[in-house]
């Protein structure tokens, strides 16, 4: 398998003012193709610091891809140090002159002096056609240390240049030098249970050097697996990464609600569709975030019905037929108010199904009793309502998003017809 590093040239990425997006594109088209990317790394336009980080680079690994400094400017630097490395000159490249003058021809414009720099490549190296711009890019083999080549791809920085080069004639190589190996990632969601412990649960799928190899990312509440086979051919990769992906689910069971692009939204309004019902929703700390949510999906028309956002107790009380004593002596979260507000909320919808939810958003409003992040969530449908009160530690938003996603969570629940495992 191809090893691969990703260096990025540019004072702005180094100064975080533009955000090194060519990265991370170019790592998933390597995985794409099968390449197996040891690292990234950025450097600012300055020649030692470029040359020792492609020293570095293609030492450890067999292709180094690198963008930016390949303008026709004073800090673009980029082929000088490619030069300096390969302990070669630059040299003019006749055709990269050729196809220079063409580009400024062509916009019937002179060509300025100093973009005759773009038409030099370290001598020994080959011309990349750029056919969104002026700066070629290079194709140079650097010679290690240890013996053997590595081979160093040159593209300019403009994400756009960058892409169209990638894509025209340096993807279609790796590809056929990758001899049909691949990478086949898939990424299975949690909600409700910390890293940990769905790491505990994993154990040895977990362990470090496992191919395919399977570690957490965490966002939004959201626990994702993430599995990664890398095999020499793509038949046996998705079939490795297909038996992990099995592994995981026989462990983790429910827990995980779906997989790659698949929201928790998008998991319950499926099981809804696929059960032909409705749900109805009465909101107060959220503000109509579960509803929102519900109704991002295109199609929502099919299963939610109402929404209802009752922040004071009056509106409680007149829109769905709260109990003032129920408010008087339990107050506005409580399992007892949800209760209400969930059954009241399905009977006016004439929905199967009706979520609420009251808490204590904060920063300010917590209590000894009712502390900031506490937030009660009910579900009604025909049979009963239940309630369940959380706890949740974090700042207003992380308080209504985890409140509106511990809501679908536990109608996800329901739908399946089990009860939840946290
Ligand atoms: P080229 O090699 O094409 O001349 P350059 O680095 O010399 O590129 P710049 O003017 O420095 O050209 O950059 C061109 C544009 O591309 C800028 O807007 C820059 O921020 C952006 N850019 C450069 N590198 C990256 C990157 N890694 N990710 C995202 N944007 C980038
Ligand atoms: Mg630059």
């Amino acid at each position: 398998m191809i090893s691969a590093m990703i260096l990025s040239i540019g004072d702005e990425l180094v100064l975080g003012q533009t955000v090194d997006t060519n990265s991370a594109w170019l790592s998933q088209q390597l995985a794409a193709i099968g390449v197996r990317v040891t690292g990234h790394a950025t450097v600012p336009d300055d020649q030692p610091r470029i040359e020792a980080a492609i020293s570095a680079a293609s030492s450890t690994c067999d292709v180094l891809i690198i963008s930016g400094g390949i303008g026709p400017t004073e800090d673009d630097l980029t082929r000088q140090a490619v030069a300096a490395v390969m302990g070669v000159p630059l040299e003019l490249n006749p055709t990269a002159l050729a196809t220079l003058t063409t580009f400024f021809a062509r916009l019937n414009r002179q060509m300025p002096e100093s973009n005759t720099i773009q038409a030099m490549l370290p001598r020994g190296s080959q011309m990349i056609e750029n056919t969104c711009g002026t700066a070629a890019g290079i194709k140079a083999d650097i010679a290690r240390p240890a013996g053997g080549n590595s081979r160093v791809y040159v593209m300019p920085g403009v994400p756009r240049e960058m892409k169209a080069m990638f894509v025209r004639d340096i993807m279609p190589k790796l590809q056929s030098e990758g001899g049909g190996a691949a990478i086949v990632s898939r990424t299975l969601h949690t909600f409700g249970v910390g890293e940990s412990t769905v790491a505990e649960q994993l154990g040895a799928l977990m362990q470090r050097g496992r191919n395919p190899s399977v570690g957490t990312t965490v966002a939004g509440g959201v626990v994702s697996l993430r599995v990664n086979a890398y095999f020499d051919s793509r038949e046996k990769t998705i079939e490795e990464a297909e038996r992990t992906s099995a592994a995981c689910h026989q462990i983790l069971g429910d827990l995980i609600y779906g997989q790659d692009g698949e929201s928790l939204q998008q998991v319950v309004a499926g099981l809804l569709r696929q059960a032909g019902k409705t749900v109805a929703t009465a909101e107060s700390c959220t503000g109509g975030l579960l509803a929102k949510t519900l109704t991002d999906l295109a199609g929502s028309s099919a299963l939610f019905s109402y929404g209802w956002v009752t922040y004071a107790n009056a509106a409680k009380e007149q829109l769905l037929g709260v109990k003032s004593e129920t408010l008087a002596s339990h107050g506005a979260v409580s399992e007892e108010v949800v209760i209400e507000m969930a059954s009241g909320a399905r009977a006016r919808a004439g929905s199967d199904f009706a979520l609420s939810i009251s808490g204590v958003a904060g920063p300010d409003g917590g209590t000894e009793a009712k502390p900031v992040g506490m937030v009660c969530i009910a579900l009604a449908d025909a049979q009963s309502t239940r309630a369940r009160t959380f706890r949740f530690s974090g700042d207003r938003e992380f308080v209504r998003d985890r409140s509106a996603k511990m809501a679908l969570a536990m109608l996800r629940f329901k739908l399946l017809g089990k009860s939840m495992p946290f």
